[in-house]
């Protein structure tokens, strides 16, 4: 049976739940394709992005995160341009090859205009050759234009949920939290050629197999570049915690991120998929499992360590306490475990994105 599927072009939503559901030999199948296609798509290199977490102040008050704007007992950081730039200097001088930016949202003037001298700087201090990927949440067209004028290239912008119930469960019902928003900002990117990436959270609750399929569905359909997607890990000073006891355990929260991973993999060859750090957070080599059945970006911090702990989506997360050093030294004997090798000093855009512009040229 799961021969007959992975021998398709297309999977259709009752394929993907089939998949998500296999087990034994059929779970290894199914992994087995999927770095089969890997290899021959993209190959076995690794691409880096050094991961600045630059502030935690957040307007928004998403029910799963830990530092949405009314948890009273977060330490609100921002650190200052200096020292971002010092983070991207050692990405810089360690040929990471790009650097992502990310924190929480803030939707104003002052907010667009510190990120785009930033991104000037940064392309100054590397002589333009690191490559910029933003992930700072739900903007105006004119402040993503900007931005993508400054030197970003890259969005990383989760839907979270392709489902609008789910979605609904998981946000206070307002305008800021609005589900077609978050669409319509993903569309926005991509009309102002970013290579735009999106993802979801996996093991929510309320979450059924037929809205994870539908989340890979989501995502063909929107044809990304990128994707980064990682389980849910609770949070006790949000209002989501309440209902841990409907969750799966992390272990099957771990399992059904792989799966997830593989079939977009299968869905969609060509994409740059992410290893996230929530999956280090269940299994010491979580990140390393799924570089292998199809990963081929990797996220380390390079944060500076004092801020790290405050950046606190979700609980027990990993290397909060190392320094970028720590994390670098880790890295390629890491690497090595999942068979790859590192892409040092390349960008390694998505050849999805890549191959699609020149079809349109
Ligand atoms: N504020 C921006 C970017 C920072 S949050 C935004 O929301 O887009 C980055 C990601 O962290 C979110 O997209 C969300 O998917 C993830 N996240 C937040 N809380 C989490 C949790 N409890 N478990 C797992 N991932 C979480
Ligand atoms: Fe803010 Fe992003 Fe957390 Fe939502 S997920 S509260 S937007 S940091």
């Amino acid at each position: 049976m799961i021969e007959k599927i992975l021998n398709k072009n297309e999977f259709s939503k009752e394929d993907i739940i089939y998949l998500l559901n296999c087990k034994g030999n059929e779970r290894a199948l199914l992994f087995e394709k999927s770095s089969e296609v890997k290899s021959k798509f993209i190959g076995n290199k690794v691409y880096l992005r050094g991961l600045v977490e630059f502030s935690n102040i957040c307007c928004k008050n998403c029910y799963y995160c830990g530092i949405r704007k009314d948890n009273e007992n977060v330490k609100r950081y921002n650190i200052s341009d200096s020292e971002i730039l010092e983070s991207v200097k050692f990405a810089y001088r360690n040929n990471y090859g790009s650097v992502v930016l990310q924190s929480g949202e803030l939707q104003s003037n002052k907010f667009s205009a510190r990120i785009e001298n930033l991104l000037k700087e940064i392309k100054k201090i590397s002589n333009n050759e690191l490559g910029i990927t933003l992930s700072c949440g739900e903007q105006s067209e004119e402040t993503y234009r900007r931005w993508f004028n400054s030197g970003a290239h890259r969005y990383l912008l989760r839907i979270e949920a392709s489902n609008k119930e789910l979605y609904k469960k998981l946000h206070p019902e307002n305008e800021l939290h609005s589900w077609e928003k978050r669409v319509e900002c993903l569309k926005l990117l991509k009309k102002l050629d970013y290579q735009t990436g999106t993802g979801v959270m996996i093991g929510l609750p309320f979450q059924t197999i037929e809205n994870l399929a539908e989340d890979l569905l989501f995502m063909k359909n929107l044809d990304i570049a990128m994707c980064g997607m990682g389980p849910y890990l609770e949070h006790e000073e949000t209002p989501l915690y309440k209902y841990s006891n409907l969750l799966d355990p992390k272990n099957e929260r771990f399992e059904m991120t792989m799966k997830m991973i593989s079939i977009l993999r299968i869905m969609m060859p060509k994409i740059n998929i992410a290893a996230t750090t929530a999956l280090q957070a269940i299994d010491k080599i979580g990140r390393e499992k799924i570089i292998k059945i199809g990963a081929n970006i990797l996220m380390p911090n390079i944060t500076p360590g004092k801020y790290r702990d405050d950046y606190d989506l979700y609980m027990n997360k990993p290397c909060t306490d190392d320094s970028a050093d720590d994390c670098k030294n880790c890295l390629e004997a890491r690497i090595k475990i999942a068979g790859a090798e590192i892409g040092y000093g390349e960008w390694g855009d998505s050849l999805h994105f890549k191959e699609k512009n020149i079809e349109n040229l």
